[in-house]
């Protein structure tokens, strides 16, 4: 497993709880927003976090903490995860993974062994505009997102899937379409796009979609789901 990050503390990003995160190296999506675009690629000076000095980092503060967030880049590409999930959840921690949805089979294996708590995944566009945003070149690719998005809906598994709103690719109607693949008591995020650090350096910058209205229609139709800001 290539470790490219490892945040001590986060309250922010495993709900309810106090948390470390660590962010794995390699993505084989293309998000125009991706904001962490350093962990898309592998590093060329090939310098990582060691599994043992995260591990070590748990150990010593395992009574302060209470999980440990895995994300990326996209963690599911890595073989070794499931080791490193085992090894946190046998210091008493809980475990959420945050996945882009391509390896359904690795997903569901966790789920069943019980080394996952909570996964968040990202819904980044309607089906049919899916790779506007993902711009991968395997078919086979969105297939597994789909599938992924399944396994968790019938899973109970605790889960969330979050947005990414990108003005110029998603319109108004794209998210009520989203809202309509969630089941009753689920969570859907929406994100507003940071263009501090992105991906692509060119989006235009000058088109917008108005979250707060986006949210307040979503609200109104779908009422038996979770909708909130990120
Ligand atoms: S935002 Fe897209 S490109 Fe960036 S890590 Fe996530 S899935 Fe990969």
């Amino acid at each position: 497993m290539l470790i490219g990050g490892f945040q001590k503390l986060t309250l922010l990003d495993y709900p309810g709880k106090i948390a470390s995160m660590v962010f794995t190296q390699g993505c084989l999506f293309r998000c125009p927003y991706c904001h962490n675009p350093e962990l898309i690629f592998h590093k060329e000076n090939g310098e990582y976090i060691s599994e043992e000095e995260v591990l070590g980092y748990l150990e010593k503060k395992k009574n302060f903490l209470e999980g440990l967030v895995i994300t990326g880049g996209e963690p599911t590409l890595h073989k070794g995860i499931g080791d490193f999930m085992r090894k946190v959840k046998a210091l008493g921690l809980s475990v959420k993974l945050d996945t882009n949805g391509v390896r359904p089979d690795m997903v569901a294996g966790f789920i069943q062994e019980g080394i996952v708590d909570y996964i968040a995944m990202d819904l980044k566009h309607v089906w049919e505009k899916y790779n506007t945003i993902a711009k991968t070149k395997k078919e086979e690719d969105l297939e597994n997102v789909q599938k992924t998005f399944t396994l968790l809906q019938t899973s109970g598994i605790p889960h969330e899937f979050r947005t990414t709103v990108l003005p110029g690719f998603h319109t108004e109607e794209d998210f009520c379409t989203m809202a309509g693949y969630l089941l009753p008591g689920e969570t859907y995020y929406l994100q507003n796009i940071s263009y501090k650090k992105t991906l692509e350096k060119t989006l235009d910058q000058s088109k917008h979609l108005d979250v707060p209205k986006i949210l307040g229609v979503l609200r109104e139709r779908f009422h038996g789901i979770i909708i909130d800001e990120r």
